[in-house]
């Protein structure tokens, strides 16, 4: 079977809706993956590597911050932003992990929570990708439910003496700072944001091992003994749950246009191997009619999925979007590539369990993407309470 090369996905004209400053931004992304990330994917998934060689890369390019403005951040469109999401992910949603969590997890908080003296001492240096960072939200017991967090922050003088253990924190151990959201005991347990630089003592990063989806992402464990900081490392405009969760819309945002990319290089693999692949008859695999309806289906809700995250992206840029807007546009893209990633691996029969073709990894990806950054059920239940008013969690 002669190799696949992703030749873009677009069936009515969906370019058409974007400027050429937004074409131009996807392009340089997808030639940018191209080039650099699908030659070496396999190998990392397969070793559990993070090409940390492309962070450099990715960082001349503009991706990190990318619709920040100032601190050297490259200012895009919430749509130019989500492009580039999109190609990422077309090569690997640990990749666009990486980017998603340096970016709208690390770099947004700072620069929507932080001091003047905190954007300029990291914001510069993470937008070069000379300093990496972590959120550490989730604890061994509170996922779904963050606000239940056991992590503790005391005042004691002018430092802040941190206590708690994070998990599933993504870049946890190749992080320079960890954004680390505790309690503070003294303001009646109200949940603020705390920079955590690696070397403080009493903290420590634990890789998680065993991990069939995020390969090429690193996924860590994260343990706050007696972590003395000083005060000024308290992200001052953090105020309540409702900051990280501000955080969190960032990254789904983001996510959902991600898993567009995952998506469209599911199907086009399937497409292409379809109808190169011969089966009965001498004749392709593609003029079976229940293979086309898997083709059908997919390229039907890849279309709607773009569609969607447009909107929501139009929205976002003028000021206008709401958090189950991208809820909405998060759930049903991230369930719509599973699905497409299911159907693909389907086409190419044994052939879609190696890593000749990128479907299983896709696919195993997915599943994390499916449960982080709120799951599934979680978006239903945000979506359920804006049209009924009725809280169900
Ligand atoms: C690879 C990976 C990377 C991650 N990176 C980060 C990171 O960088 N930083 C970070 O802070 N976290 C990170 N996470 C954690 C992620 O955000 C959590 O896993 C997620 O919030 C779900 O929490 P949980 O795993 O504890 O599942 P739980 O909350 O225990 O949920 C388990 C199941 O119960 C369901 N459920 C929960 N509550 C309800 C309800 N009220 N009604 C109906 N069903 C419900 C859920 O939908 C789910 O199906 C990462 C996770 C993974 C897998």
């Amino acid at each position: 079977m002669p190799a696949i090369k992703f030749r873009g996905v677009d069936f009515i004209q969906f370019d058409s809706l974007l400027t050429e400053e937004e074409r131009l931004v996807r392009d340089t992304a997808r030639k940018f993956i191209e080039d650099n990330l699908v030659p070496i994917i396999e190998e990392c998934n397969r070793a559990g590597r993070f090409p940390r060689e492309l962070v450099k890369p990715m960082a001349d390019l503009g991706f990190f911050g990318a619709s920040l403005h100032g601190y050297g951040c490259a200012g895009m469109g919430n749509v130019e932003y989500g492009l580039v999401t999109q190609e990422l992910e077309r090569g690997d949603s640990g990749v666009r992990s990486f980017v998603s969590v340096q970016s709208a997890l690390v770099m947004y908080p700072i620069h929507t929570f932080g001091s003047e003296e905190q954007k300029q001492t990291w914001l510069p240096a993470m937008q070069k990708g000379e300093k990496l960072g972590c959120f550490g939200l989730t604890e061994p017991g509170f996922g779904s439910n963050p606000g239940g967090m056991r992590t503790r922050a005391r005042k004691v003088g002018n430092e802040y003496v941190l206590n708690g253990e994070k998990m599933w924190i993504t870049s946890g151990s190749i992080a320079d700072v960890a954004i680390i959201w505790a309690k503070v005991e003294n303001e009646n347990d109200k949940i603020r944001g705390f920079l955590v630089e690696k070397d403080r003592p009493g903290f420590k990063a634990d890789d998680i091992h065993g991990k069939w989806s995020l390969r090429a992402s690193v996924t860590s464990g994260l343990s706050l003994q007696d972590v003395h900081i000083p005060e000024s490392n308290l992200l001052p405009k953090s105020d309540g749950l409702k900051s990280p969760l501000m955080c969190l819309n960032q990254a789904r945002y983001g996510i959902a246009w991600g898993a567009i990319g995952a998506a469209m290089s599911c199907y086009d693999c399937a497409l292409q191997y379809a109808i190169l692949r011969k089966q009965w008859r001498d004749q392709p695999i593609a003029s079976h009619q229940l293979v086309q309806d898997k083709l059908t289906w997919m390229i039907s809700e890849i279309t709607k999925a773009q569609l969607l995250v447009l909107q929501v992206g139009r929205l976002k840029d003028a000021g206008k979007v709401e958090h189950q807007h991208i809820s909405m546009a998060k759930r049903n893209n991230v369930w719509m590539a599973l699905e497409c990633a299911r159907l693909s691996r389907d086409i190419l029969g044994a052939n879609g369990v190696a890593d000749d073709y990128p479907i299983m990894r896709h696919m195993m990806n997915l599943e994390s993407v499916k449960t982080y950054e709120g799951t599934h059920d979680v978006h239903s239940l945000i979506i359920g309470q804006s049209v009924t008013g009725i809280d169900a969690f």
